[in-house]
């Protein structure tokens, strides 16, 4: 499970100068990273309201393989939602609507849910998305010790939003 940081996307998000992927002082390159961020609600999927555009140390050679691993998991999990989707339109055709939604929900869950969970367990180096509350986005570092060192940099103490 990746480690989450929780920072205000008005301040441009700080990070340690160690590579994302090996940990490597003061790396000679870095990788920009953009995600849509605004506001993700307990009930509610995530809302974007804007985009963040991060530029994260990297060494030139771990910057490929953090390419690559995006470009695979963004491949995987679209065929899979593809399959999904055909999957449910197929063995629906003609059912009423209540029934559809049911069924396309289980075919979700059969068909990507292992994805999902594989991934949530070998999490990308760094991510982000939305945050909890309007105004926060939510970093997620692979390396924990990573994580804590992104967060000594960009939360200060005591300053943490309410009910994060
Ligand atoms: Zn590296």
């Amino acid at each position: 499970m990746p480690t989450q940081v929780i920072v205000p996307f008005d301040a441009e998000p700080r990070f340690p100068e160690r590579c994302i992927l090996c940990g490597e002082q003061r790396p000679s390159d870095r990788i920009a990273i953009t995600r849509g961020v605004g506001y993700r609600g307990v009930l509610s999927p995530p809302i974007a309201t804007r985009r963040l555009s991060v530029r994260a140390p990297v060494r030139d050679g771990c910057k490929w393989a953090f390419r690559r691993s995006a470009w695979f998991r963004n491949g995987v999990s679209g065929v899979l939602l593809g399959i999904a989707f055909t999957v449910s339109i197929l063995i629906t055709r003609g059912e009423p609507w209540s029934s559809r939604r049911l069924v396309s929900l289980v075919v979700l869950l059969v068909v990507w849910g292992p994805y999902h969970l594989w991934a949530s367990r070998h999490p990308v180096a760094v991510d982000f998305g939305p945050g909890k509350k309007y105004g926060y986005v939510t970093f997620e570092f692979a390396d924990p010790s990573y994580a804590r060192e992104f967060e000594s940099l960009n939360v200060s103490k005591g300053k943490k939003p309410d009910g994060i």
